[in-house]
């Protein structure tokens, strides 16, 4: 019996010994990896340098900040030196500085373009509950994204070069974000520069394209001032006049005159259905 008993304590204690091994083991291959996914960040002939700077010998101390695991600290720490700041805003392509450069001069200045804005600037989701998506969709942005002084997303603006038609990936990609767009009412202007052209043709290009997508004021968005759901524009029958009226009426009452929302351009008629009288 006595026997029998120290067996099952020697066995007991084989099993926590082996668990704890295997634990260290474990961390150690995620650390491993997540250095390594970290490694892909950068290109070939930085990847020599950056790895020099990781040897064991110069890892931070790990006092430095004891809450966050050790891993994690050196990974960050280590990568300080591998960032630049970037000289300009928009640099990856050379349209779409010049499409930059149409739209400044198109929109009303009482509204920001702001380029390469990111999907976490604009949408919110479970990104824990769906991290697989997650993982995809942070890393996708839009060109640009005209927004109020206050803000809110107002009109995306997509700049399509030669890769759009080809890579099925970004086909499927550009679908998403256009269907994902329709869903949250905001509209999308695709500026087609796939054929090389002059800088003066994707000027031109450019700011008929707006034009075209956004002929009138119900082609942008327009949020309520009390609940920033959409507007819609409305006809006051007793007035024989047109305002914008939150979608959510009755429940909200929210509404502002015409002449309060900026137009999006000079010149940009209020409702389609007016073009026709
Ligand atoms: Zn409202």
């Amino acid at each position: 019996m006595k026997k029998m008993v120290v067996i099952v304590i020697i066995i007991l204690f084989a099993v926590v010994i082996l668990k704890s091994i295997l634990g260290t083991i474990k961390r150690k291959k995620k650390a491993k990896n997540n250095y390594e996914e970290n490694q892909n960040v950068f290109s070939e002939e930085k990847r020599s340098e950056s790895q020099a700077s990781l040897t064991e010998s110069k890892l931070p101390e790990p006092s430095i900040t004891k809450a966050v695991p050790i891993e994690e600290q050196y990974l960050l720490l280590n990568f300080v030196d591998e960032f630049f700041l970037k000289k300009e805003m928009i640099k990856s392509d050379e349209a779409e500085s010049i499409v930059y450069s149409a739209l400044e001069s198109l929109i009303n200045e009482k509204y920001i373009i702001i380029p390469h804005v990111g999907f976490r600037e604009l949408f919110t989701w479970d990104w824990q509950k769906y991290y697989k998506i997650t993982d995809r969709v942070t890393k996708m942005h839009f060109d640009f994204v005209i927004f109020t002084r206050n803000f809110m997303p107002v009109l995306v603006v997509e700049v399509w070069g030669k890769m759009h038609e080809d890579d099925p990936k970004v086909i499927e990609r550009d679908v998403f974000k256009q269907r994902l767009l329709e869903k949250c009412g905001l509209h999308l202007v695709k500026i087609d520069v796939s054929k090389s052209m002059p800088n003066e043709k994707i000027k031109e290009l450019t700011i008929q394209s707006i034009k075209d997508a956004v002929p009138d004021r119900e082609k942008y968005t327009v949020y309520c001032p009390k609940c920033k759901a959409i507007m819609k524009i409305k006809p006051n029958k007793k007035e024989g006049t047109l305002f914008y009226g939150c979608s959510r009426f009755p429940k909200c009452k929210g509404s502002q005159n015409i002449s309060d929302v900026p137009p999006l351009y000079d010149g940009i008629a209020v409702k389609a259905v007016e073009n026709e009288n």
